[in-house]
């Protein structure tokens, strides 16, 4: 009988449907069994029955007008999930397919990679199932500051500090951010990536995907592997994977493929990322865009295809479970040595079980994508004092924060007896330092 079976049983019935929540608890409570059998005193205490609970869960109307003059109505989440060693902090997705149990499991895979980090932030997550594609930037700006309007009241820098996620860049935290001083009168660190006249920090744009790409050097360096000379393959052709590709190019790979939901590009001499800049980052277009500039390049509209292209270094940055058993099959048969999980929960457990049980270099969300948060806590920092450090400055702190996390998770898995197993070694590294400070706070 496992001892936290029941904890994942209360799990499911008290949240019915939230398919990607009970995907996420499970995950992590079984590879926290060997932590519940050593520390009997976390069980006794409840830690795992309170933090699979959310602390708060916010949901509100977003009322706005688009562009017609029609009243549009979406759906605004803030989960407020855990604050026992910081203020809650996670970012905001803006996507069509959000609803509370994404939210929920965002917002509690947030408690242990800010965990990690070592700053003292908690867990949140939030967003809206509005959808920015295609709309016009003055829809964009009413919608922002409808849901800021209310969100305003629940946040605050000590109190939540919300940042980006899919679909939640730059021009949407800039709309946020000036409605929420317009409503308070103050000028404070709310949100975490701002721009860079107004309080943001430098490298806060790069820092999930170098982190990634940081994070994946020294666990392949473990091995004796590395960026050097490899085929990478990532996904999606957003905030996180413009810039894994940019770092991993930086220390020597080579990327083929990007994609985005209507499919995939491979381009065998090397994907060029000034043209994918430009397509995503200034034009807001589709990554099949990329045709009209590298003509001998392939697109195929199979979004799931992109797995089947023979890599070394495979790095999933779009979305939860795009990469699924089959697709790590294929990856394996292909060669591929070592996956990176730039998104939060892109492999399926089938997929982790096929890399694991095939000894491929397997970095898990939690803490190879950490880097984006910890620079967002080294910009909260920045605004507290009222300064800006240099790119160099940042980018050495996120490097040094990364080969932390590496060291710390891979310690941990060799103290649990399962050395390559990283998965693990972030689930309990994380949980343990948040289960201290529950603990040393007593029960509330
Ligand atoms: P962006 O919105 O910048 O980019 C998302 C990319 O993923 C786009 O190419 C998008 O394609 C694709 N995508 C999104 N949803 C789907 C879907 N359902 N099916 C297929 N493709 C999809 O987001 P980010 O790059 O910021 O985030 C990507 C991932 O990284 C997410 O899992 C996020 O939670 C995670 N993450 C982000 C951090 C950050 O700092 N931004 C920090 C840590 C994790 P399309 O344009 O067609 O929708």
């Amino acid at each position: 009988m496992k001892l936290l079976s029941s904890v994942y049983d209360t799990v499911v019935n008290r949240n019915p449907g939230e398919k990607e929540f009970h995907q996420a608890t499970r995950e992590v409570l079984e590879s926290l069994e060997p932590v519940a059998k050593r520390y009997p005193e976390y069980g006794k205490a409840g830690i795992f029955d309170r933090i699979v609970e959310p602390e708060r869960q916010i949901i509100f109307r977003v009322p706005w007008v688009d562009d017609s003059g029609r009243v549009q109505v979406n759906r605004g989440y803030r989960v407020q999930f855990n604050s026992a060693i910081g203020p809650y902090k996670g970012g905001l997705r803006f996507h069509p397919s959000v609803n509370l149990g994404i939210i929920k499991f965002l917002g509690f895979e947030q408690i242990f990679k800010n965990a990690l980090t070592t700053l003292p932030m908690g867990g949140g997550k939030g967003g809206s199932d509005f959808d920015p594609k295609g709309k016009s930037d003055g829809e964009v700006m009413r919608f922002c500051q409808s849901f800021m309007f209310e969100l305003a009241r629940h946040i605050g820098p000590d109190t939540d500090v919300p940042a980006g996620d899919i679909g939640v860049g730059s021009r949407e935290i800039g709309y946020m951010f000036g409605m929420y001083r317009k409503i308070g009168n103050q000028y404070t660190g709310v949100l975490t990536g701002k721009g860079l006249d107004y309080g943001g920090s430098l490298v806060r744009i790069e820092a999930t995907g170098y982190g990634l790409c940081y994070f994946m050097e020294e666990a392949m360096n473990a091995k004796g592997k590395s960026f050097e000379g490899s085929t990478v393959v990532i996904s999606g052709s957003g905030n996180v994977a413009i810039y894994a590709a940019e770092k991993a190019m930086q220390l020597g790979g080579k990327v083929v493929a990007l994609s985005d939901s209507n499919g995939y590009i491979y381009d065998k001499d090397g994907i060029d990322l000034d043209t994918i800049k430009r397509i995503k980052e200034t034009d807001r277009g589709r990554i099949r865009d990329y045709m009209k500039h590298r003509p001998h390049a392939e697109f195929s509209e199979d979004f799931k295809g992109i797995w089947s292209i023979p890599c070394d270094i495979a790095l999933p940055c779009a979305t939860q479970n795009e990469l699924d058993q089959r697709d790590a099959e294929i990856l394996v048969l292909n060669g591929c040595f070592a996956v990176g999980e730039g998104a939060n929960m892109p492999s399926t457990p089938g997929a982790v079980e096929v890399f694991l049980k095939n000894r491929v270099i397997f970095g898990p969300a939690k803490a190879a994508n950490a880097g984006g948060v910890a620079t967002s806590g080294l910009e909260m920092s920045q605004n507290s004092m009222r300064l800006s450090w240099g790119f160099e400055e940042v980018d050495t702190r996120l490097k040094e924060i990364m080969r932390n996390i590496y060291r710390n998770v891979s310690q941990t898995a060799r103290e649990f007896g399962n050395p390559d197993n990283l998965a693990m070694g972030a689930n309990i590294a994380g949980f343990m330092k948040v289960a201290r400070a529950m603990l040393a706070q007593g029960i509330i």
